[in-house]
Parts: structure tokens; sequence; C-alpha cells
């Protein structure tokens, strides 16, 4: 017992020495640069228009806010005191005046239009980057919360947080002008002023503590706003509508509410209190040490000592301000580069992340062929059991193939390593000889037409909701007929624009909200409608009724003709007509054969058929 409790707590502790070095390599400089400079490069290639004109605003805002408060004051204030007369003073300002006026006119044009179709430029790129390296994202990686929880990251802060780093260099340069320019003349007026200045910068270690926090603060708040998200999900979407309104599910969402809020309040004030600390020290230290420390200098030295005049005393009182503003705004930058980096750290991980099934261009096509499992077996990741063992099937081109068994039998799993969803962790799957790891991925899966059980229609048109590709005015009459043997047909030639209609009223209100049923079918459809040499069904006839699912069965025996089927169906009933039915249980497959074969055997296939044989007698089809 001992030896395990001291086991467990050196590993806890190598756990937490890895999670310190892991961020500690985050912060290294040289990955905070790495990472700005690879946000800086996307926005370039993205609209190197936009990053050209908005830095460039920000050398000629530095340029104008010292023009306006540092040197324009002093030369007036001076040259008032020095007798200066007041039309060349005139002439001075509005000389200035018009060069700024003229500047701004132009860059107000490049914010108000240039700006926001550039911007969302670079959002389209930044997106496009993402979106396709999370098409080739495994379905695995989906159950690793570590890299899920980078995924949504990525794919929630991407855009934001890329162009964020541009804002900050903006910033960072209109201040290191203002800063330079005011700097040099305060070092005019008196040297030692300057130590004022450069106060603030011992109050950047402040800041950067700051925002430390702040991103902690973020990433230990993403796992519960996801579980807030998905709360929210229950109750606005149709899907959960009618479990929401039975039982006492809904009470039990809120509990959950309830715990979310518990822990968000502890997250926060754990990081939140830091923050604040950190904040506190900055502001005080800046407030007190540099500004009133600069002004009483300065009050000191004209009204004291007798050696400054008051034209410089008021440049000193403005330029103070706009210095420490100025180091605290530089300071503040300089930590926000290395919060962007933390950010984009998870950006770059996910699109660095190679993924385990590549998209060899130089593999080989598939082409159809006999199907072969050889001593297949396959375990989830983290999980403890294998949910397929040593499974062994063939099955030759053109076989119409039933998988059946009970809920949790491993049929779905079985299905997905054909698709290659997923990769078997012992034995192989062949296609017509050959591994299909040894294929082209994309290749390889438009060997297959699927519906899945938990199909899903896209708020797009009838038309490219059941080809899934880019289509013409020549697919229309495949798109008919595939309607037509899927049953689809009688309800969207009712539809006012037919098979051009938008499914889901989400974006288009004349779009058309289709039954669980009807979606089904024009999912169904999709087989029809392609031409690939197999089709795999994953219990395609949930949402039908007996005589619905039956007549589908039908046309789809007789459209695949020679196309392969492998089929999933909880009525055993569909699977009379099938070559050869497997019975799975437990990850295993327990019998084969035609109907009429395992019939004849009375095992387990025939018991349950006879089960459910009875149930249809009785009235019902459980
Ligand atoms: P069937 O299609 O026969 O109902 P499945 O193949 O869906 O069975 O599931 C077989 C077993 O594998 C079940 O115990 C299920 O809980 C488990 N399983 C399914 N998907 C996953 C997953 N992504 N991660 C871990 N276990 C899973």
């Amino acid at each position: 017992m001992a030896e395990e409790i001291k086991e467990t707590t050196e590993a806890q502790n190598e756990e937490k020495k890895k999670k310190k070095k892991e961020k500690k390599k985050k912060l290294a400089l040289g990955r905070t640069i790495s990472n700005n400079m690879f946000a800086l490069k996307e926005i370039w290639k993205g609209s190197p228009l936009y990053i050209a004109v908005y830095l460039g605003s920000s050398f000629i805002y530095g340029t104008f806010d010292f023009l306006t408060e540092g040197y324009l004051l002093r030369r007036i204030v001076n040259g008032i005191e020095a007798g200066e007369s007041v039309t060349a003073l005139l002439r001075y300002v509005f000389t200035l005046a018009i060069i700024i006026l003229s500047v701004y006119t132009a860059l107000s044009w490049f914010w108000n239009v240039t700006s926001p179709i550039q911007s969302r430029k670079i959002g389209a790129h930044i997106e496009k980057m993402l979106f396709r390296k999370a098409a080739k994202v495994e379905l695995a990686c989906y159950e690793d919360p570590a890299f899920y929880d980078k995924y949504v990251k990525a794919m929630d802060e991407a855009y934001d947080r890329i162009l964020k780093v541009m804002y900050t260099l903006d910033n960072l340069i209109a201040r290191v002008i203002a800063l330079s320019a005011n700097s040099i003349l305060l070092f005019i007026i008196d040297p030692w002023l300057i130590l004022f200045g450069l106060f603030p910068l011992v109050l950047g270690v402040f800041r950067r503590l700051e925002n430390i926090a702040k991103h902690d603060h973020k990433t230990a708040q993403k796992p519960i706003n996801r579980r807030a998200k998905y709360v929210r999900r229950t109750f606005y979407l149709g899907e959960y509508a009618k479990e929401m309104r039975i039982g006492e599910m809904y009470r039990r969402m809120l509990d959950e509410l309830k715990d979310i809020y518990t822990d968000f309040k502890a997250i926060t004030l754990k990081y939140g209190l830091k923050r604040a600390l950190a904040r506190f020290i900055s502001n005080v230290g800046l407030e007190v040490v540099t500004i009133l420390g600069a002004m009483l200098y300065a009050v000191w030295k004209t009204v004291l000592v007798g050696d400054m005049t008051i034209g410089d005393c008021i440049v000193i009182l403005n330029s103070i301000g706009t210095i420490s503003y100025c180091l605290n705004n530089m300071v503040q930058n300089l930590a926000e580069f290395g919060e962007h980096s933390l950010f984009i750290d998870d950006v770059r991980y996910f699109l660095d992340y190679e993924p385990k099934m590549k998209e060899d261009e130089n593999a080989p096509a598939a082409h159809g062929g006999d199907i072969v499992f050889e001593n297949v077996s396959f375990k989830y990741e983290g999980a403890e059991k294998e949910t397929l063992h040593n499974i062994s099937i063939e099955i030759k081109q053109g076989e119409k193939i039933a998988l059946v068994g009970h809920n949790g039998s491993g049929k779905t799993t079985l299905v997905k390593l054909l698709l290659r969803l997923y990769d078997p962790c012992e034995g192989v799957v062949k296609l017509d000889g050959m591994d299909v790891r040894d294929y082209r991925l994309s290749s390889y899966r438009d060997n297959y037409s699927c519906v899945f059980q938990d199909f899903k229609v896209f708020s797009l048109s009838v038309v490219k909701n059941v080809l899934l590709r880019r289509t013409t005015d020549e697919d229309n009459e495949n798109v008919i007929n595939a309607l037509k043997e899927s049953g689809a047909y009688d309800k969207i030639e009712k539809l006012e624009k037919e098979i051009e209609t938008t499914l889901t009223r989400e974006f288009d209100e004349n779009g058309a909200n289709l039954s669980v049923g009807e979606q089904q079918k024009v999912s169904l459809a999709r087989v029809f409608a392609q031409s690939s040499p197999c089709i795999v069904l994953d219990e395609p006839s949930s949402a039908l009724d007996p005589i619905a699912e039956h007549k589908m069965f039908e046309n789809m025996m007789r459209a695949a003709k020679d196309r392969s089927v492998v089929f999933i169906s909880h009525r055993l009933s569909s699977a009379v007509d099938a070559d050869r039915i497997y019975l799975m249980e437990n990850g295993s497959i327990v019998e084969v054969g035609s109907h009429k074969e395992l019939m004849e055997k009375e095992g387990k296939y025939a018991e349950m058929f006879h089960l459910q044989a009875k149930n249809y007698v009785g009235g019902g089809d459980k």
C-alpha cells in the first residue's frame, strides 16, 4: 500500500515537472518570436495590402501624436515666451493641421472600407488552412481530450488571435515612435528626466505575470465553457427536445449548470486574484513613481531652482505622461506577444499535427474488389477492453452482407474499420488482395457510399445533400432518380423549388424542414446517386416504418446489382435476402451463414429471429 502511494506521488511529481517544463518551453523567447512571426506571415499571405497600410498607419499616428502633443506645444509656449509673432505661430499650426487632416481622411477610407474587406480575406485564408487540416484529422483525435481541447481552441481563436498580433505590433510601433521623439525632447531639456521614464520597464515583470495568469485562466475555463455550451445546446437543439421534456432531464441539466457555475467561480477566484494583484502593483508603480515623481522634479526645477522655462515645464508635465503611457503600453504589448504566443502555439500544434492516416498521392487508387478482414482486433484509445477480437470475414465483390447483433456488439466499429476511419490494432483489412493502408486514402474511401445511423443533412440544396460535391445541371436527372429509389421524391417534388430547395430553415426562410424519416430517405439517396463499388449502410432504416424499410431494401438490392452491400440492421427481417449474415456478440462473430442456413442451425440468430417475429405478430417492432 505504502509502495503504491509512493509510486503515485512520484508519478504526480513527474507530471508536475513535465508540465512546468512544457510551460517554460512555451514561454521561451525564441518560441514567442517564432509564433508571432508565424501570425504576421499568415496575415501577409492573406492580404499584403492590409498589413502594409495597417502598419504604415502606425508610423503616421506615432509621428502625429508627437508633433501635436510634444513638439508643437513646446514650440508655441516657448514662442510666446520669446515674443514671436502670433501670425507666424498660427501659420505653423495651420500647415500642420492641413497635413494631418489630409492624411487622416485617406486613412479613414482605409479603416471603413478597405480594412473590413481585407480582414475578412485574411479570415478566409486562416479558416481555409484550419478546415483543410480539420478534414484530415482522424476520428480518434476527437476522443483524445487534450488534442480535442487544442483543436477547439484553434478553431475558436485562430483568426482573432492571429489578427491581434498585428494590432499589438501596430500599437508597439506607434508607441516606439512617440516614445523616441518625446524622450529626445526630454533629454534635450534635462537628461535626468529619462530615469523617471524608464521606471515602467521594471513594472513589466508584473504585466507579464498578469498575462500568464490570464492565459492559464482562459485555459482552465475552456472545458467549463464547453460544458456550458453543451448544456445550452440541449435546451435549444431540436434533437434533444423530446428527452428534455420527459422525466426530469431538464432539472438534471439545470443541476449541471449549477456545478458549472461553482467550478467557474472557483477558477475565477484562483486566477482572478493573481491577475488583480499583479495589475495593482504595476498601476501603483506607474502612477506614483513615474508620473508624480517627474512632475515634482519639473516643478522643483522651475519654481525653486529656477533654471527651467515654463514652456519646458509644461512640456515635461505633458511628455512624461506620454512617455510612461508609451512605456507601460509597450511593456503591455511585449507581454501581449507572449500571450498571443501561448495561443498560437496551440494553433500551430494543431496545424503541425501529422495525421497517422496520411494521404499519399503516389499510393495506388482503389477500384473495388473483394474485402477481407484477417484476424482483426481493435481497441479504442483509452478503452480497457478490445471492441473487436480476431474478426475474419470475406466479402466478394457484389455480395450483399448483413451484420446483426445486439447493441454494443461491435457492428459499427467493424464498419468504421472497413471505411478506414480507424485502423486495426492487430490483423489486416484487405481490398482486392492489398492491405487497405497501402491505397491512397481518399481514393480508398471513395470506394464506399455510406449512410450512417447518425446521418446528417446539411443546410444546402437537396441536390448538394445527395451528391455531396460540386454539382451541375446534368446531375439533376441522376439525383431525381436516386430520390425516387430512396422514396424521398414524393416529398421533394412537392416543394416549391424541388431539388433546389434548401434543407432546414436555418439560413433560408423558404427552406424545408423535413421529418427525420424524410431526411433519412434523402441521405439514402446518396448511395443510389453514387456509383462506388461498395455500399455501407449502418441502420439505414431506423427512422423508417416497416413498409418503407422493406421497399427501401428491395430497391437497394435491385439498384446495387454488382455493387457490394454491407448493412447493419436491427430488424432481422431485412437480413433475410442477404447473401450472408454475420451475427456479432461482444466483438466476435458467433454465427455465419445465409438466413436459411442460420434458421436451420437453430442457434442464436434463429432464436433472435423468432423473438422479433413474435413481436411483429404481437403488434410491436422492438
Ligand atoms: P454496435 O454498432 O454493435 O451497437 P459499436 O461498434 O457502436 O456497437 O460499439 C461497440 C462497443 O465499443 C460499445 O461497447 C461501445 O461503447 C464501444 N465504443 C464505441 N465507440 C467508442 C469510442 N469512440 N470510444 C470508446 N468506446 C467506444
